[in-house]
């Protein structure tokens, strides 16, 4: 919180020449009863009880495992006890992949044992592990244009460093190297893959994180390493000599395992206004216990539920919270949610998946018929340190598939500058949540929720590309 005050003011002081000439809105009232219960908020511990009771409780939660369903009946015992209305878990099956043992070392020019994590769907390289030589590329255009024939047969590496990004775009643009990296190479005839963490720490801790290999591809191994092994690599690749890397992977595939939604609601007044849509996801990664990724995400948007479900006063519109199963590994959740819930009218669609940092930017796209909403939570979230942004919104993998049907869609965006840190690692534990910094969050999504729920405007449908 303290070091994001200063950004966050430089950032309404540093207003474009170009936003200068024009006058600003008129700023609407903000309605006593939506201030307070944003104000209150600020002292919300319902947020912060759940991640410390999930990451305590559950712990790691790989999707389709056991313990994402011990996740699953946590949570629907824990929505019961909070008081929501029409709690249930929506399951479905899906294929599931597991980690298994895990080494590198270099073994020429010079030995180095290295810290890694394979890749979820990663291919394995047998118990006996493999040895070649690393076809390195600092970044992923190196990497994408270089001839087959610089790769067939070899270890590729991938550099292709994470800079940190308020708005979290940096993601986007390191991604690639693990996101496509491994079937690229896989097409490539690479015999396996490690790639440079898309992270932007300096500890020694690598981030997993999907990737895919599209059918007809057959998955290699594929592994992130920490950053500083990354940059090792890449240091002695300056020098000129080849580097041999030995590699055990045994990832598997298990089959079809079940997962679920966990659903709750508080329910409206005004059944044909339409469903307002939050959540996050409630499995995790493996290795840490999934705090910020998505512990967070599913705390903020319950508790901001329950001070609205609190308040003495029902909503007209229905807030239904989503805990979405399965979304690291390919979003399973949010298709399985619009599968069976698309044919519902949604007013709007919003998820937190992004840590428990600052909300530092909203953004809204809206019908024509509502665009004042936005006035409304522009001069509600101001005083939380929030200003608008002028992108589109809709944002996140597990709303994705109903936003695609043309739902309206309200983002609420926390600063990105540290999230990549501890991302898909094992350090994404409770002590790197930040409880001031979390009733912050939970502030500016009841403050989003008392305008959007109670709006008597209509919100249809909006064009999607
Ligand atoms: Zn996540």
């Amino acid at each position: 919180m303290k070091h994001l005050y200063p950004l966050t003011i430089a950032l309404l002081l540093a207003v474009p020449a170009s936003a200068q000439r024009t006058a600003p809105p008129t700023p609407a009232t903000v309605d006593p009863h939506v201030a307070g219960l944003r104000d209150a908020a600020l002292k919300d511990d319902v947020a912060y009880d759940i991640v410390e009771g999930l990451t305590t409780e559950v712990g790691a939660r790989l999707a389709g495992t056991e313990a994402e369903a011990r996740a699953r009946d946590w949570s629907v015992a824990r929505l019961k006890a909070l008081g929501f209305s029409n709690v249930r878990n929506e399951p479905y099956r899906m294929p599931v992949w597991v980690r298994g043992a895990e080494e590198a070392e270099i073994v020429a020019p010079v030995a180095h044992r290295l810290a890694l994590a394979a890749l979820g769907n990663s291919g394995s390289t047998g118990p006996r592990g493999l040895t070649g030589e690393l076809a390195v590329f600092a970044t992923y255009g190196d990497f994408a244009n270089a001839p087959a024939a610089a790769i067939r047969g070899k270890i590729v590496y991938i550099g292709n460093a994470m800079q940190p990004t308020q708005d979290g775009s940096s993601y986007g643009a390191s991604g690639p190297a693990r996101f496509t990296g491994p079937a690229m190479a896989a097409q490539k005839g690479a015999a396996a893959i490690v790639i440079r963490s898309i992270g932007t720490d300096a500890h020694r801790l690598p981030h997993t994180g999907v990737t895919d290999f599209p059918a007809g591809v057959k998955p290699i191994p594929a592994a992130a390493l920490s950053t500083p092994d990354g940059a090792l690599i890449e240091r002695l690749a300056k020098r000129g000599q080849p580097i041999r890397l030995r590699l055990l992977l045994t990832p598997r595939m298990i089959g079809e395992r079940e997962s679920g939604n966990v659903i709750a609601e508080v329910p409206g007044t005004d059944p044909a206004a339409g469903i307002v849509l939050i959540g996050g996801h409630l499995d995790s990664w493996d290795l840490g216990t999934g705090a910020i990724d998505d512990a967070s995400g599913v705390a903020i948007t319950a508790a901001a539920a329950k001070r609205i479900m609190d308040s003495g006063r029902r909503p007209r519109r229905t807030i239904r919270v989503v805990w979405f199963g399965a979304e690291e590994v390919g979003g399973f959740g949010g298709k399985e949610y619009a599968k069976r819930h698309g044919t519902e009218r949604h007013a709007t669609a919003s998820e937190s998946d992004f840590g428990a940092d600052r909300v530092w930017r909203f953004e809204t796209q809206l019908p024509d018929s509502a665009k004042a909403v936005t006035a409304r939570l522009a001069s509600a979230l101001a005083p939380l340190g929030i200003v608008p942004g002028s992108g589109g919104a809709g944002d996140g993998t597990d709303i994705a598939p109903t936003i695609a049907t043309g739902v309206a869609g309200i983002d609420l965006n926390q600063s990105g500058l540290r999230y990549f840190d501890t991302h898909h690692t094992p350090d994404d534990v409770l002590e790197r949540v930040d409880p001031e910094q979390l009733r912050q969050n939970v502030a500016a999504w009841t403050t989003m929720l008392a305008i959007v729920a109670d709006a008597p405007e209509d919100i249809g449908a909006v064009p999607r590309p």
